[in-house]
């Protein structure tokens, strides 16, 4: 896993008071807190991690780097004339660099200003409700602060990968979205539990960088959309990767 840097990492708020206190600042804390200073509120978000939040790091937006390539491959490979000048097999290294990018080299320096312009105080530290309408946080450093909200406190604390309970599972430290959308090397073979829309996404970018991937899902592909959604899927990932001279990786649905 990269090394994460979080910008000022033990600079408590200057007020121990705001209207509004969110406890995340993932996408749904930061919105919550945009529309609230918007609204005339003073707002403090409390981020124990990094300020933006999984979508920033390890979900959304990595998980489409990873997708990019294999997606303009297959635009081009299906376009007459276009189909002709690919002539190699994607540069997985090149890749993942540009994944590293998107996802800022897990730096929030850009998301902090983000929070600075918008109006909206940072603390950080890991918060918890300690009252009604209190906050307590604990810093990195142990030091420990408390505020309090006027009107409301927002939990927008989002949610962790759950480990399936399978025999030996946790015991082999598997992959969770974590690790696999801020990979640094494209394992030759990877088996993915789950046919969700994240064990799709990975299966079809680690098919187009060359892995052969094993997709396990007791529930067939996207259950939960209309089925041509997983059936459209299905076809795709178990088709041969578009480069005239790509790996020949593909996927195996169980
Ligand atoms: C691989 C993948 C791809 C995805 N792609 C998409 C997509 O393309 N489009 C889409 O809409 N959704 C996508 N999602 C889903 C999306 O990432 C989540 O819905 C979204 O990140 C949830 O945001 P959140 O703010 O609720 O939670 P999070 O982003 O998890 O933010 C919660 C924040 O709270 C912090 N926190 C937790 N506890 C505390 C505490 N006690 N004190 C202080 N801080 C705390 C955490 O550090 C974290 O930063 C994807 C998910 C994955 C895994």
């Amino acid at each position: 896993m990269p090394a994460l840097t979080a910008t000022a990492a033990t600079d408590f708020p200057p007020s121990d008071t705001y209207d509004l206190v969110v406890i995340g600042a993932g996408a749904v804390g930061e919105n919550v807190a945009d529309r609230a200073v918007q609204g005339g509120l003073s707002v403090l978000i409390v981020e124990s991690e990094l300020v933006g939040g999984e979508c920033s790091y390890w979900a959304c937006m990595p998980s489409k780097a990873l997708l990019r390539a294999g997606s303009v491959l297959r635009a081009a490979h299906a376009v007459a004339g276009a189909r002709a000048a690919i002539t190699g097999s994607p540069d997985a290294r090149a890749v993942l660099g540009r994944r590293d990018e998107v996802a800022a080299h897990w730096d929030d320096a850009g998301q902090v200003r983000w929070l600075q312009k918008a109006g909206i105080a940072l603390a950080r530290g890991t918060a918890r409700l300690d009252g009604e309408r209190r906050v307590a946080i604990t810093a990195a450093d142990g030091s420990m602060r408390a505020v309090t909200a006027t009107h409301a406190v927002a939990i927008c604390t989002g949610s962790r990968a759950a480990m399936p309970p399978i025999d030996g599972l946790a015991a082999a430290r598997p992959w969770t979205s974590r690790e696999i959308t801020s990979a640094e090397h494209v394992p030759a073979r990877l088996a993915i539990i789950g046919g969700g829309v994240v064990g799709c996404e990975m299966a079809t970018a680690f098919t187009s960088l060359g892995s052969r991937v094993t997709l396990l899902a007791r529930s067939g592909l996207l259950a939960e959309v209309e089925p041509f959604a997983g059936e459209a899927v299905a076809a795709r990932t178990k088709r041969k990767p578009p480069a005239a001279n790509g790996p020949t990786a593909s996927t195996d649905i169980n």
